[in-house]
């Protein structure tokens, strides 16, 4: 690990324990296929027949005026999604909180901050990569996305996986986790693998929400191994 790197996660409150030289990192965790999902199933489709940018264009502009449910009363306004359009990883989330209503951008706030840092520790600054949620309006409250909800939202996001084509994806937290897997297995079982999304079988790894991380920061050294296994994945596709 570089001394960046390590500044980096000491700045987050992470310690890495280094033994005979290397970082401990975990074992290497067999691929386990998910269930196929409908929504796993909506993201390999085939790319759109227009590519960029106007399918970007076309896409960011139907969910900005979309009122498909319910949510569109209470937004301020749509979380469509922010990075590099041809990233290597997708950062996929749940859904907007205040502060992301408020600005129109995905995790921002401390949890943001957060997630920044352990993305950069990696070597993946927030403008490498591509980072999305499933819904793209705020529940009220900040209450968990209704099956409803997210059933009517995720083909946005599959077609924004579709364009993006990422080499891998990062599902962060339960909810976003859950969902991409269609499983009610709890975050800490379905962490630590790697998971193959879609009929292109993109990796998907899941971690813990940042938001959870501030609220239980010993769980910050179990979330680097899961961006570790990221960090892994992208570099052997390289
Ligand atoms: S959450 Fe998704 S489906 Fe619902 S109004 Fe917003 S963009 Fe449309």
């Amino acid at each position: 690990m570089s001394a960046r790197a390590e500044r980096y996660l000491a700045e987050i409150g992470i310690t890495v324990y280094k033994r005979r030289g290397f970082v401990a990192e975990p074992e290497r965790a067999p691929t386990a296929p998910a269930e196929p999902s409908p929504a796993a199933r909506s993201a390999a489709e085939p790319l759109p027949a227009v590519e960029t940018p106007q399918a970007w264009e076309r896409l960011a502009a139907e969910v900005r005026s979309c009122t498909l449910c319910g949510l569109h009363k209470t937004r301020t306004q749509t979380v469509f999604g922010v990075g590099r359009r041809d990233a290597e990883l997708l950062v996929i989330g749940e859904a907007p909180g205040a502060d992301e209503d408020r600005q129109g951008e995905p995790f921002v706030g401390r949890a943001g901050q957060l997630l920044n840092a352990m993305l950069r520790a990696i070597g993946l600054p927030r403008s490498e990569v591509y980072i999305a949620n499933i819904l793209k309006c705020r529940p009220p409250g900040n209450r968990d996305p209704q099956p409803e909800e997210a059933g009517l939202c995720t083909p946005y996001l599959s077609r924004q996986i579709a364009l993006v084509n990422p080499r891998a994806i990062l599902a962060v937290g339960r909810i976003s986790a859950q969902w991409l897997l269609q499983t009610d297995s709890p975050i800490g079982r379905l962490r630590g693998r790697v998971f193959q999304y879609g009929t292109s079988g993109t990796p998907l790894v899941v971690t813990y929400h940042p938001a959870y991380l501030l609220r239980s920061p010993l769980q910050k050294a179990t979330a680097w191994t899961d961006l570790c296994m990221v960090r892994e994945l992208l570099r052997k596709q390289a």
